[in-house]
């Protein structure tokens, strides 16, 4: 079997991948023009940031195992007969401490504590607590019901939205996609874990915003795509929410000259929120290869129709 494996860096994949497939030809590249000799003869493809057109160049590619979890920059240019995994699990843990990392600081007034130490300002200031409060977690996938585990830990009354009931049994109660502008006026905080794909475009509009409760709290670390940010800046002057932590962006780099920068209630991460965990991402390829390998069911096999 011919395997490439195209990423920043290659090496410690490589030598993963070839303790499971001592036998298959494994070549890494870091470039286009590093992959180039070996383009012909792939059959899989362990790859993160190649570009699309490179799959036409590859007539015996059989299988893709992304090495990210949103595959959106790569589902629509998927050639027919190539199955694509994506990496599942590596990304739950960390994105779960992120947004409460942002959920922690914002009820407890981190932020002001902070200003107030460099004013020399003494004074108390308690915050409020994440227990009893409505947490809505939208997209209940890998990472999404991390979210919503670690909500629960915290005492926090879940309420979940999801395109089909699969990750219903995380939540105390649980949305479909049209219920939106309901699920989202009934929580303190919602989080956004979604997909990219055409019906997640914009989910979260004017519509839905203005419905938010006082002192509620938008955190989106899934794309950006599910927000519309002209709207979401007005409602951010209008205070509702009263606060966003934004990991994801329409475009990104988010522009200079973008509003969200200049808020003081909206809190600005540079797509942080997931930073690749390598091992566990290695950990993860290598074990859907012995699948491959052995004929097993691949994990985080992507429907192309379903767009994730
Ligand atoms: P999963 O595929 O495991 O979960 C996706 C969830 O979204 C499922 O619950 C799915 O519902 C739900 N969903 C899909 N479409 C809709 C819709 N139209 N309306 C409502 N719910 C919908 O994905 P992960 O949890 O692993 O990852 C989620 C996303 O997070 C990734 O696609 C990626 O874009 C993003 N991400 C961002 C990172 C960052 O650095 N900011 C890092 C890693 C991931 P159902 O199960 O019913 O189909």
């Amino acid at each position: 079997m011919k395997i490439l494996v195209y990423a920043q860096e290659t090496q410690s994949y490589v030598e993963a991948l070839r303790q499971v497939a001592p036998d298959a030809e494994i070549h890494g590249a870091s470039t286009l023009e590093e992959a180039e000799p070996y383009l012909e003869e792939t059959e899989a493809l362990f790859a993160w940031g190649v570009r699309t057109e490179t799959f036409a160049r590859m007539p015996r590619l059989r299988w893709i195992q992304w090495l990210g979890a949103g595959v959106d920059m790569i589902v629509r240019q998927l050639p027919a007969d190539v199955a694509l995994t994506r990496t599942v699990g590596a990304f739950s843990t960390v994105m779960a401490e992120h947004v409460f990392a942002y959920l922690l600081a914002l009820r407890r007034g981190v932020f002001e504590m902070r200003a107030m130490q460099q004013d020399h300002v003494w004074r108390r200031l308690t915050g409020t607590s994440l227990q009893g409060q409505r947490l809505g977690v939208a997209g209940l996938g890998s990472i999404g019901s991390e979210v919503a585990r670690v909500g629960r830990a915290f005492g926090m009354e879940i309420w979940g939205l999801s395109r089909t009931p699969q990750g219903r049994g995380v939540c105390d109660r649980h949305f479909t996609p049209g219920e939106m502008p309901e699920f989202a006026a009934g929580v303190d905080a919602l989080v956004l874990v979604l997909p990219a794909t055409p019906e997640t475009d914009g989910i979260v509009d004017r519509n839905v915003l203005s419905g938010m409760r006082e002192g509620s709290i938008l955190i989106n670390v899934g794309r950006g795509n599910a927000v519309v940010e002209r709207d979401l800046v007005a409602a951010l002057r209008a205070g509702r929410p009263a606060m966003a932590q934004l990991d994801v962006f329409e475009r990104e780099p988010l522009p200079p000259e973008s509003p969200l920068w200049d808020l003081p209630n909206c809190f600005i991460s540079a797509h942080s929120s997931g930073p690749s965990e390598p091992h566990l991402v290695r950990s993860f390829a290598a074990a859907n290869l012995q699948r491959f390998l052995t004929g097993e069911p691949l994990v985080g096999l992507v429907d192309p129709k379903r767009g994730y």
